[in-house]
């Protein structure tokens, strides 16, 4: 098998470059194996999401506003090929407070960052009652709201199922269940599974998560990512409550509450543990009271692939050329800005956005 860029990990990030290298004309194979970890990319939030990003890196935050500002464009091309809904909402969303204190302190790093960002960065604060009026179920004990405006969300396994249905209609291959377990190079690459499969590519792409880590050294890359552990919950079906997402909590499409945020540092360990789900479920309570009464009819977890500063990694290796390095926490607020403009960098076209800041030099680690 012959390519143009083989791809490892077809988690979202590696979905979302071989879409938009399959809309330049590139041949494309994706390679996905199994992980020990659960993808991240079948387990997550479904935030498009702006707010708290790059409160000190102020080209994260404008990288993930440039990916933004893309998804509609991202989403109707997905839609218009595939028929595919994928659910996108860029209506806003909230930052709940609970505490005048907590509010004051976020604001003064919003007024900072926005600054930065000469004013692009639109939230309005919305006082309890002010809140009310856009969300009737809020609890008494929130005593506001910072809503962003850039801020929004997608149903994620829908996302999935339509780059993968556009990736097939557009002649890109796909194989599952099948581990990358050597890479080697001479005119070309040549990538080994674990049943003996090979596939020869003249650049190849490391977008596979968590297990990027144990490749990427015999590229020359250092890669210091790390899990962390995220846990949800989601509700049965529930008529329209919420009009606008928040990390505590989101309406789905389909009319389950999705609940949870939490982040553990604990290895490789995805186990639910019913502590974490209790804190989860009392702060979505907090914020809509009549949530005591639904249902929860699923809790999981995943684990999240987060770098050393939380910030991406876009690296191409410096001993082997052509071996590239795509990886971040935040995959499905970046899907439109790795699809639309990652082809470019890859490409090293001169209209391609600039990086730099990305590169893992940035890292200050021992040789590897
Ligand atoms: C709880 C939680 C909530 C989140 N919420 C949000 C959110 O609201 N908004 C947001 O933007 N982001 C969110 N994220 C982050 C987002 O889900 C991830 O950034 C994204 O899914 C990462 O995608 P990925 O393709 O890099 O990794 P993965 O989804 O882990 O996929 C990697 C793939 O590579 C494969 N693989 C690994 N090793 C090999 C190998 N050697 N050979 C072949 N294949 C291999 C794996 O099998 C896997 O399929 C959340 C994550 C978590 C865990």
């Amino acid at each position: 098998m012959n390519a143009d860029y083989a791809i490892i990990g077809g988690g979202i990030v590696g979905l979302s470059l071989a879409w938009g290298m399959l809309k330049k004309g590139k041949n494309i194979i994706v390679v996905d194996g199994h992980d020990v970890a659960s993808p991240a990319s079948r387990g997550n939030f479904g935030l498009i999401w702006i707010q708290g990003k790059g409160i000190n890196n102020t080209q994260y935050a404008q990288w993930s506003q440039k990916s933004v500002a893309a998804w509609p464009q991202f989403a109707e091309e997905l839609q218009e090929h595939t028929g595919i809904n994928i659910s996108l909402e860029q209506k806003g969303g909230y930052d709940f407070h609970f505490s005048e204190k907590s509010l004051e302190k976020t604001l003064a790093q919003y007024t900072s960052l926005k600054q930065k960002l000469n004013g692009n960065y639109p939230y309005d604060v919305l006082t309890h009652n002010n809140l009310k009026k856009e969300e009737p179920l809020i609890g008494p004990k929130v005593i506001g709201a910072i809503l962003h405006h850039q801020d929004g969300q997608v149903n994620p396994l829908q996302l999935l199922k339509a780059l993968l249905h556009d990736i097939t209609r557009m002649k890109g291959i796909l194989l599952t269940k099948k581990t990358v377990t050597d890479i080697s190079k001479n005119d070309s690459f040549r990538l080994t599974c674990h049943d003996g499969t090979s596939i020869n590519a003249k650049k190849i792409i490391l977008a596979a998560g968590l297990g990027t880590a144990k490749l990427a050294p015999k590229l020359g890359f250092k890669v210091p990512i790390q899990p962390q552990k995220g846990q949800m919950l989601i509700t049965e079906k529930l008529p329209k409550m919420i009009n606008r997402p928040s990390l505590i909590a989101r309406q789905v499409n389909e009319g389950g509450i999705q609940i949870g945020f939490s982040e553990e540092n604990v290895g490789f360990n995805e186990q639910v543990s019913q502590n974490q789900i209790a804190k989860i479920a009392a702060d979505a309570i907090k914020t809509y009271p009549t949530l005591a009464k639904a249902q929860i009819i699923r809790t999981w977890a995943a684990l999240r692939i987060v770098s050393r500063d939380g910030f991406p990694i876009y690296q191409e290796s410096l001993s082997t050329p052509g071996a590239f390095i795509v990886t971040c926490h935040s995959g499905i607020t970046l899907a439109a800005a790795h699809a639309l403009f990652l082809p470019e960098w890859l490409e090293g076209n001169s209209h391609a956005p600039n990086l730099k800041a990305f590169h893992e030099d940035r890292f200050s680690l021992p040789p590897s």
